[in-house]
């Protein structure tokens, strides 16, 4: 027979090898291990992830738990219950037989150290859907940080970092609120008002994409080599670029 998951030789009578049956166990006991966290990270207030600390009224109330992570325990507690009936033979469609009551972490603890963990008939179907969930409880604890420098503090100059979505930051030094993007705007212009602030095309690519302004390093370049652009022996200037990118109209307006 072959491993359902990484379809190396088995024994006969395993759906799992060896080391995918220990791979499948430690991930049982792992997401075990994350259910209180999980519960905890259920108020919507107290997460960090991803947002800045200042709270904003919105025109309806907030929800009060985070209904992706609700929605989460209740997937994986179905999947680990359904999981322990088939590990014990019972049949799915009579669930009203399983009279077990124990909580989500006993019954994962339960089927990670359970004898035919290896040997039932859909261990590598089970496999597959146990490791999408612990993908997800994972993004769901650990937020990836998508924090970048957007600008300085107005009062104090510190370098101010938010997340995409962020519409309020706070100086991490002097406690000052303000608007991200009148922050980004204030980057902006002081880079493309100043004629002696000067980068390479990756430098403004990054620096306007920050701000919202799309011109990607080949634009530049072209720019360059179609006569339209001047480079200076320490690069091009942010407001030769900035002038390309918005228009003469445009530049008016915004000043
Ligand atoms: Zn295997
Ligand atoms: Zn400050």
């Amino acid at each position: 027979m072959n491993c359902q998951n990484c379809k190396t030789i088995t024994e006969e009578g395993y759906s799992l090898c060896e080391a995918c049956e220990l791979r499948f166990a430690v991930t049982l006991l792992r997401l075990a291990r994350d259910i209180t966290p999980l519960h905890d990270s259920l108020d919507a207030t107290l997460h960090p992830g991803g947002h800045s600390p200042v709270r904003i009224q919105t025109a309806t109330p907030p929800t009060p738990i985070r209904l992706d992570v609700l929605d989460l325990i209740d997937m994986l507690d179905a999947t680990a219950r359904e999981l322990w009936r088939c590990l014990d033979g019972i049949d799915a469609l009579d669930w009203r037989k399983d009279k077990r009551n124990e909580d989500l972490k006993a019954t994962l603890i339960a089927c990670a150290g359970h004898p035919k963990l290896a040997t039932f008939p859909d261990a590598g179907l089970y496999m597959h859907v146990i490791n999408n969930l612990a993908r997800k409880v994972d993004l769901a604890l650990d937020p990836p940080e998508q924090r970048r420098e957007i600008g300085t503090c107005e009062l104090c100059e510190t370098m101010l970092t938010a997340g995409a979505a962020d519409q309020w930051v706070t100086c991490p030094v002097c406690g000052r609120e303000q608007r991200a993007q009148t922050v980004k705007l204030r980057r902006l212009k002081t880079l493309c008002w100043d004629d002696s602030e000067r980068g390479s095309a990756a430098d403004i690519s990054k620096a306007f994409a920050v701000s919202g302004l799309k011109v990607s390093r080949k634009t530049i370049t072209t720019w360059e080599q179609r006569g339209k652009l001047p480079r200076h022996a320490d690069g091009y200037a942010y407001c030769d670029v900035y002038r390309l990118l918005i228009g003469p109209d445009l530049t008016k307006s915004v000043r």
